[in-house]
């Protein structure tokens, strides 16, 4: 269902009216999770500001350690809502349990499979079925062929609208937290009619990498990028050493700007 073979021409997915896909470059941004309303606010003002088009905002965090925040809950869904309404930003959020999907479904304009749950085959059964857009994030050691086959768990169960998203993997480098597979781009793009975007934050998780990643993505072909912002990155809950900060934000601006789609 996700292959090209059947399928030439690739795809745009429309979140909310807004689209993804080969004919444009679209920035989603936001804070990695909610942690109070002022500062999901202030960071969807951020994001609008470097033009992105889709706010992004965890309420439910997969950490690795559970002594580690583990986001709001529906209470962020609740202010993602409040920021939607204020801001006109359509949100992404994620979803790590299947139990929880209709819930967020209720609230979020698109679904967020993150890399720990790539291979959650009853929560991608799950999502297919909820009746949104859906963002699948690349698992962290899965191959190419196990990643569009996760995506295909969410097709047969009737949902095509799926955006895929590298977010690098594992290797045996330690200078970044993942490496960024920029050839999964094109790679993937050749194999599926889906489009690609690129998460340029958690693949490195260094703030002065997420600017260089972010050209390297979009000059490759990326059909959209996912950033994390933040306006107290020091003070953040979750992965602030990755969340740009307002000063970087006319640098991301720029690299939309700079580099048109390849179509
Ligand atoms: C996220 O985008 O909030 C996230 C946790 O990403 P990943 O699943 O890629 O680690």
């Amino acid at each position: 269902l996700v292959s090209r073979e059947n399928h030439p021409q690739r795809s745009t997915v429309t979140v909310r009216g807004v689209p993804i896909g080969p004919d444009t470059v679209t920035l989603i941004a936001g804070p990695c999770a909610v942690e109070t309303p002022e500062q999901t606010l202030e960071a969807a003002l951020m994001a609008k500001a470097a033009g992105a088009t889709l706010l992004r905002g965890g309420a439910y965090k997969p950490r690795t350690s559970p002594y580690a925040f583990q986001g709001l809950g529906e209470k962020g869904l609740r202010i993602l809502a409040d920021v939607r309404e204020q801001t006109g930003l359509p949100i992404v959020t994620e979803v790590v349990d299947a139990h929880d999907v209709a819930l967020v479904a209720s609230y979020a304009d698109m679904l967020q499979v993150g890399t720990r749950n790539a291979q959650n085959f009853a929560l991608l059964q799950a999502v297919g079925a909820a009746g949104k857009p859906v963002m699948l994030k690349r698992g962290m050691t899965a191959t190419i062929e196990e990643w569009l086959m996760a995506a295909e768990y969410v097709a047969q169960r009737g949902n095509l609208d799926i955006v895929l998203c590298e977010r690098g993997i594992r290797t045996y480098e330690p200078a970044t937290r993942n490496t960024l597979d920029i050839s999964a781009v094109p790679v993937v793009q050749r194999l599926s009619h889906l489009p690609v975007i690129v998460d340029p934050s958690h693949s490195g998780g260094r703030r002065d990498l997420v600017l260089p990643l972010s050209r390297a993505a979009v000059a490759v072909g990326a059909d959209g990028l996912i950033v994390d912002v933040h306006p107290h990155p020091e003070q953040a809950l979750c992965d602030g050493p990755q969340a740009l900060v307002d000063g970087d934000l006319d640098a991301l601006a720029a690299v939309m700007r700079d580099f048109p789609p390849l179509v």
